[in-house]
């Protein structure tokens, strides 16, 4: 089988996730870590393959973690920020980009903080688990953007406020933290008006993420899956595709496009 934008013919499913996005109204798209892999982010899930396998992400990406020993929080995380910073879209994100210029797709939730959404193009994309753009800080909120947080770092490797020289954190929701409430209730609300949801490269294990695939069920939506490994709502999909993602939504936007020519 060929590589880049396999013909509909030769991905049956990819075709039927076509026709599903086109009877759609409101299509929604919920992405997790698994879209970024063909940037080549690792997602950290998956056993043996993380950026994670050297530590333990509870313990060092822990809001406790951060706020009592922030110079070992900032020397694990000031290398991922900037390492973060480097990667590029792949054909996936562009994908769904793609979907939303041409009217086909609402918006993406997606609990990924890596902000390539954005560099693909996408123009609504909420972000619950939050992203590296920013970082604020913890007492008088001034946000720094990504560019200038190297700017802050004290003697220590400590990011402090220019400011007010409290603690400086990135705007990502860590371990023990609550997700952005005003995040969480947009995606609520999208989820719950969604005739369809794209769920992609997640493993819709995460609360309360995982949550949004029953809102969208329970109001009379329907959801499809394209990702690789099982998800609990496998037997509720009406489409389920376990290919490699940046090759599945290519061949969608493709089929998409020959139905139209
Ligand atoms: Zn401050």
């Amino acid at each position: 089988m060929t590589t880049t934008a396999a013909s509909s013919a030769s991905r049956p499913g990819a075709a039927d996730l076509a026709q599903l996005i086109r009877a759609s109204e409101c299509t929604v798209a919920l992405t997790g870590a698994g879209i970024s892999v063909p940037s080549g982010i690792p997602d950290f899930r998956t056993p043996g393959k993380g950026l994670w396998e050297k530590v333990d992400p509870m313990e060092v990406a822990h809001i406790d973690a951060f706020r009592g020993d922030p110079k070992r929080f900032w020397s694990f995380y000031r290398p991922r920020l900037h390492g973060l910073d480097g990667f590029e879209p792949n054909p996936a994100h562009e994908a769904l980009a793609e979907l939303e210029r041409r009217g086909a797709l609402e918006a993406v939730i997606t609990q990924n903080i890596d902000t390539l959404h954005h560099k693909a193009g996408s123009e609504r994309v909420i972000e619950v688990h939050g992203s590296i753009r920013t970082a604020s800080c913890q007492v008088c909120d001034a946000t720094y953007e990504l560019a200038a947080v190297e700017e802050l770092f004290d003697d220590d490797g400590v990011a402090v406020c220019r400011g007010c020289t409290s603690l400086v954190k990135p705007d990502v929701v860590l371990f023990g933290e609550l997700l952005p409430a005003e995040a969480m209730a947009e995606a609520e609300a999208l989820a719950s008006r969604a005739d369809l949801l794209l769920c992609v490269g997640s493993s819709l294990e995460v609360y309360p993420v995982a949550g949004l695939p029953s809102t969208t069920l329970a109001r009379g939506g329907r959801i499809a899956i394209v990702t690789q490994g099982p998800t609990p709502y496998d037997g509720d999909a009406a489409v389920r595709l376990d290919g490699d993602v940046a090759e599945e939504l290519s061949a969608v936007v493709a089929a998409l496009s020959q139905r139209r020519a």
